[in-house]
């Protein structure tokens, strides 16, 4: 096959750079399956970026016949917490993914503080008594080679009884730490004798106080990998620095060779992605939680109404890259669109009404119309929706001035009301004030939309029958920042400058009574308006309805 055929070939099977990685090397034998891993820090709970990351290492190994552990890279006691250990165990599930075995960064630590051992012995690692700031200086630059640390050349024998004391609680925070001793003028500055433990009296989430010396992410990760034989260890673009040092512990060590591969984070506009920043807005009280709907936290989105299928449909949309990029928050609202549209049943609500009296039609008089829970299934399952005299309709639909293209209700002008007849605006009643409280209509009672004659009008508008409607609450969300592109903060503002004072809009609503028996368990189409999911605060007098995302947008993907 010539190289363009090829492409084009590659294409139509849609195989990204990883995929290809992994197809190469089971040809070539290298392994018999692959074994890949989701390693998150319980110290927050999980966000949009993590769903690619789970997408993609779960959904390799399911693709590819293997397996994916969740290692929790548990390394620092004092930012992490079993609360997050068990929200990031509940968003995978929820996400529909199954791990292999569930393991931790601190299974390891016996091993790792072995290894440790060994590599002093072998005069691969030694006990530094510096600062960090002598540390950091002793360093170098890119362009200038680091100073060896006047530590470095302590005996094997000094270093095994000093890393010893370490562990044993001898020494304070910060007095000494243990460093592999590879290069100090090698040009990857990550090879300048890097840190492999830092002492820190603190419980920790699993081991207590077990330990006081806890390993450096570096000389743990890789190490983690190979225990494990992780086949394709995937990881975003800002770790390629530390590939190489990756390598070089497994090397030394001589053990199962894992590898690396970095893919680019994903960032979405209008979105932040930092669990540190995450963090801050959940402790000032800035959102109402880590679960709060505006979140971009997986337990976020799925108060607000996302569904795993159209998580699943934007990773696969996305795909995977080498380059960085900006992505379209409307492409995922538009996944999520596409998945409601699709299985979402239909209600009617109405949010800021106007009353409408038809007055042609029998004070006491009530019909029941079997209307379709999804228009996609006209004999599928239906609702009863109940006409009578007097009913609400939503004020945006009538305009007392209407322009010609104004296809909705207008004085002496006619409308369909879904499901039922066409009605007649015949008369305006306003307060003191001029605002509009009421409308005064006829109805045709031939236009019976199953056994009437049909009739065409330009427009159609939802509405709720008075005596039926149910209150609820309604929390209109918007985004939750003002600017496209996140990390663009000017340096002298802050991310917290640009939060969007209008993200959220409660209100009262009226809907159809079958709204409150809906028992689909996602997200219902409120017709005409847009998608909204029950919230937990509803009680059964107050049920509470968040906007998951509104019904159109003029955005179509590429
Ligand atoms: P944050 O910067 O938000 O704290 P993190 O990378 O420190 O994120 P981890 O818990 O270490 O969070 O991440 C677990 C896995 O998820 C890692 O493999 C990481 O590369 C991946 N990941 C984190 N953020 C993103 C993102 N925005 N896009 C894709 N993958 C991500
Ligand atoms: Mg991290």
């Amino acid at each position: 096959m010539n190289q363009e055929s090829n492409i084009a070939a590659q294409e139509l099977r849609k195989v990204n750079f990883i995929e290809e990685i992994i197809e190469a090397d089971l040809a070539a034998g290298k392994f018999k399956s692959i074994m890949t891993r989701f390693p998150p820090e319980p110290n927050g709970y999980l966000h949009l970026g993590h769903a690619k990351s789970i997408c993609l290492n779960f959904g390799l190994a399911e693709k590819y016949g293997g397996a994916t552990n969740l290692r929790y890279d548990d390394t620092n006691p004092t930012k992490e917490d079993t609360e997050y250990v068990d929200s990031i165990k509940e968003d995978i599930a929820w996400l529909g993914f199954k791990w292999d075995k569930e393991l931790y960064a601190s299974d390891y630590f016996d091993q790792l503080y072995a290894w440790a051992e060994e590599m002093i012995m072998k005069g691969l690692a030694y006990v530094d008594d510096q600062t960090q700031e002598e540390i950091r200086l002793g360093r170098g630059t890119v362009d200038k080679p680091g100073t060896p640390s006047p530590w470095r050349d302590r005996s094997p024998e000094e270093n095994l009884r000093l890393f010893r004391e370490m562990r044993d609680g001898k020494y304070a925070d910060g007095e000494k730490v243990l460093r592999a001793k590879i290069d100090m003028a090698h040009p990857n500055m990550m090879f300048r004798d890097p840190l492999m433990y830092r002492i820190k009296h603190a419980s920790h989430h699993r081991t207590g106080d077990k330990w006081c010396i806890y390993p450096m992410y570096d000389y743990t990760h890789g190490q983690c990998d190979s225990i494990e034989h992780i086949t394709h260890s995937i990881c975003t673009l800002e770790f390629d620095v530390h590939r190489p040092l990756y390598d070089w512990f497994i090397e030394t060590l001589g053990i199962f060779p894992s590898h690396q591969y970095e893919f680019a984070r994903l960032n979405l506009t209008y979105t932040l992605m930092s669990k540190r920043k995450l963090l801050e807005l959940v402790q000032k009280g800035l959102v109402s939680g880590w679960d709060d709907p505006r979140m971009p936290t997986l337990c976020g989105v799925r108060r607000r109404g996302y569904t795993p299928e159209s998580l699943k449909m934007f990773c696969e949309k996305i795909g995977v890259s080498k380059r960085e990029q900006l992505i379209d928050l409307q492409l995922l609202e538009w996944c999520v669109r596409q998945d409601l549209n699709a299985r979402s049943n239909r209600y009617m609500a109405v949010q800021d009404p106007i009353k409408v009296t038809i007055t042609n039609y029998p004070e006491g008089q009530v019909e029941w119309f079997d209307c379709p829970l999804n228009p996609a299934e006209p004999e599928g399952p239906s609702r009863k929706v109940p006409f009578s005299r007097e009913i609400l309709i939503d004020r945006a639909d009538f305009m007392e001035d209407a322009p010609n293209k104004f296809f909705r209700l207008r004085p002496d002008g006619e409308v369909r009301l879904k499901y039922t007849y066409i009605i007649k605006c015949n008369e305006i009643v306003k307060d003191e004030n001029g605002r509009i409280v009421e409308l005064r209509c006829t109805y045709d009672p031939t236009t019976h939309p199953k056994t009437g004659q049909w009739r065409s009008v330009k427009g159609t508008i939802h509405w709720v029958s008075v005596p039926h409607a149910k209150e609820i609450v309604i929390r209109n969300y918007d985004k939750l920042f003002t600017l496209p592109d996140m990390s663009e903060v000017p340096e002298d503002k802050d991310y917290k400058d640009f939060l969007n004072p209008d993200s959220l809009n409660i209100g009262k609503g009226f809907a159809e009574p079958a709204l409150l028996e809906d028992a689909s368990g996602i997200a219902v189409q409120f017709e005409r308006t847009g998608y909204y999911v029950k919230d937990p605060d509803s009680t059964p007098e107050v049920p509470v309805f968040n906007r998951t995302v509104t019904l159109k947008d003029s955005y179509k993907p590429e």
